[in-house]
């Protein structure tokens, strides 16, 4: 849900994320196409007219009969999909009062621990935390619980967040040095993890970065396509989004329509790591990008499933 200038470009993004979303689930290695459905809203709406948007928005997923399942995203919670599953079955992360597997932010958050860590490997030749430093930007739910893993693992934690209050909160939990939102791109780190917003790699910023390794959360982290050639020619190694932020759709889908155990789902998120290294290998030997690299082994993978 979120507002936009005009209708086209709630459309333009609604095309990106689904893209994204059958990328996603394809380097997965999921037996399902991707879809994603974008609220365009003139304000984010609260209270009656919120939930009356929800329950239109829930009939209409209804009609789809089960071909397109629906969940939440920015500015929709738990309780919305609460909300959608009071007229449709089709729509994961409910509650768990509700019989969903709740906030996929936890195993987001594990999974792009693990490709952390896998990056780590692939530019120092070992995924020890203990003694790198990390920037995590975002102390929401994703980037709140990687910072917990990260300084339980032994990094040297930097956080930053606009919202000045909740980066000191989580600083406190963790052990973190805080940072201010504006300065995000000039200090020196193994890691950046953007978790915050989309966009932040524009040819501008990846001049300024000074880190090895950018592995983060956030969704379309590439503001202009060719950022990603940009990050290979300065050497800083790049986990795709939809690979390394992949753990929560897979947790959905895994957990609530596959019927997994929770070891299965950690098997699973502990393949993202994988899949990350052979991208980096792939993006080596053919001397592109690690984007590009992902989007063709993405493309073999739906092939395959054709
Ligand atoms: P969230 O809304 O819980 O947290 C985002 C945090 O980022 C907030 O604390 C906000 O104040 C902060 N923020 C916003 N703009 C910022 C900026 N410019 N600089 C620093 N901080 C800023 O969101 P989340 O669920 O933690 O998701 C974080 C990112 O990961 C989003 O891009 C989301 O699309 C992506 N993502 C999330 C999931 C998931 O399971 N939640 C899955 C895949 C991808």
């Amino acid at each position: 849900m979120k507002v936009y200038a005009a209708p086209a470009d709630a459309l333009e993004d609604a095309m990106r994320l689904s893209a994204a979303m059958t990328r996603k689930l394809a380097v997965a290695g999921l037996p399902f196409g991707g879809g994603k459905a974008v609220l365009a809203v003139p304000s984010i709406p609260s209270g009656e007219r919120r939930r009356a948007l929800l329950l239109r928005y829930a009939e209409l997923v209804a009609s789809l009969g089960g071909r397109y399942r629906t969940s939440s995203d920015i500015n929709t919670n738990e309780a919305d999909m609460d909300v959608i599953g009071e007229r449709t079955e089709y729509v994961f992360g409910r509650s768990l009062k509700a019989g969903g597997s709740g906030n996929p932010a936890a195993p987001t958050a594990l999974g792009v621990f693990h490709g952390i860590g896998a990056s780590l490997e692939y530019a120092f030749g070992s995924s020890e935390l203990g003694g790198r430093s990390v920037l995590v930007q975002g102390t929401g739910g994703v980037g709140s619980a990687l910072a917990e893993h990260l300084a339980a693992a032994g990094a040297a934690l930097s956080i930053a967040d606009i919202d000045s209050e909740r980066a000191r909160e989580v600083a406190a939990r963790v052990g973190a040095k805080v940072i201010e939102a504006t300065e995000i791109f000039d200090v020196e780190c193994d890691v950046y993890a953007p978790c915050a917003v989309g966009g932040v790699l524009t040819s501008d910023t990846v001049e300024r970065l000074r880190c090895r390794v950018v592995a983060g959360s956030a969704n379309n982290q590439l503001a202009q396509p060719d950022a990603a050639d940009r990050l290979r020619a300065r050497g800083i190694l790049y986990a795709p989004d939809y690979v390394i932020n992949g753990g929560g759709a897979i947790a959905l889908v895994g957990l609530e329509q596959l019927g997994w155990s929770p070891a299965e789902l950690d098997e699973a998120l502990v393949r993202i790591g994988v899949t990350l290294c052979e991208i980096y290998e792939r993006a080596d030997q053919e001397q592109i990008s690690t984007a590009a690299a992902s989007d063709e082994l993405a493309d073999q993978r739906l092939h395959v499933g054709s």
